[in-house]
């Protein structure tokens, strides 16, 4: 199940081992994980285009298995969705997420943090008061949280997790649709949610310079959102012709590859150096 990447670290490929007994294995592991702090959490910037400087950033989950090596998130996360273990991973991620950003703002850097709730995390009710407390004991401001729930997430379930949306915009915390584009949104519905943001999925992004259907998608997905008073933020920057398209389009914020990957703490406060407003 195991297969060497270029730069030699495993991956572990879940659709070439339908073993049972792995996938338990890797849960018990997992919560395992989430206990001991193997878990970690790796930041990706978001670049505002228009003054060049870094605003803020998105927390992603990283699982470092003993034995598998980097296990991806889009392996893990749906593992934990199974197994009840999506609530104490999200906490996990929070915390350290809201941690970093404290001392990011001590350091002297206005920046924002976003975080990547699951689609069962709406359908916990206690998360509003969780937010609010972990707010309260790092000291960050609300709106200096986001949180990113998928498109397909909100549009799968209408109703369910409206209740804790209402309730988490009324902490002041910023609501985020991830992979926007990619869920059937309807205007109507669009409309009503209680959203600051649109996130439009990497997937029309990445060809942009190349294909001009991309180009239209992304341009309506910007006027939409703007139409909304939303901001609009793009993932998926590969490279400097996109990053000047997007620019010239009005996007609001940039992440990608072409900005940076996701690093861990210590590197992003190198990288930061210069790249702030302070
Ligand atoms: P996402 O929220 O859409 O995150 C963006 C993914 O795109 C990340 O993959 C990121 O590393 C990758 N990416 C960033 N820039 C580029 C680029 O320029 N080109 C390309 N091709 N990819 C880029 P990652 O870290 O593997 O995460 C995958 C997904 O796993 C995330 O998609 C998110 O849905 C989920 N995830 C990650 N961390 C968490 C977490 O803490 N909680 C939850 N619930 N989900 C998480
Ligand atoms: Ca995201
Ligand atoms: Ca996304
Ligand atoms: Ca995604």
């Amino acid at each position: 199940a195991a297969k060497r990447t270029r730069s030699g670290a495993r991956l572990y490929e879940p659709r070439d081992d339908k073993s049972s007994a792995h996938h338990l294995s890797l849960t018990a592991d997992l919560a395992r994980a989430i206990r001991l702090d193997e878990l970690t959490v790796q930041f990706q910037p978001k670049l505002d285009p228009t003054t060049g400087l870094v605003t803020g950033a998105e927390a992603l989950a990283r699982w470092r298995h003993p034995r598998e090596g980097f296990i991806s998130p889009d392996v893990f996360i749906p593992l934990a969705e199974r197994s009840g273990l999506i609530r104490p991973l999200t906490l996990h991620v929070l915390k350290v997420a809201l941690r970093q950003c404290a001392a990011w703002r001590r350091a002297g850097h206005d920046l924002h943090i976003a975080v990547n709730l699951s689609p069962n995390a709406l359908h916990d009710s206690t998360l509003p008061d969780v937010v609010t407390r972990l707010l309260e004991q790092t000291g960050v401001p609300p709106a200096s949280l986001t949180l990113e729930i998928t498109e397909s997430t909100l549009m799968a379930d209408p109703t369910g997790g409206r209740k804790t949306l209402d309730r988490l915009r009324a902490i002041g915390v910023r609501l985020s649709i991830d992979d926007f584009g990619t869920g059937y949104s309807s205007l109507g519905r669009l409309r009503n949610l209680p959203i600051n943001e649109v996130k439009i999925d990497k997937s029309f992004v990445q060809r942009l310079a190349e294909d001009h259907r991309d180009r239209a998608v992304v341009r309506s997905a910007i006027q939409l959102g703007h139409a909304l008073d939303l901001d609009v933020v793009a993932e998926g920057v590969e490279d400097a012709a996109t990053l000047e398209h997007l620019r010239r389009e009005g996007c609001d914020l940039l992440q990608g590859y072409f900005i940076s990957k996701p690093l861990a703490a210590a590197d992003f406060a190198a990288w930061l150096v210069g790249r702030t407003s302070r």
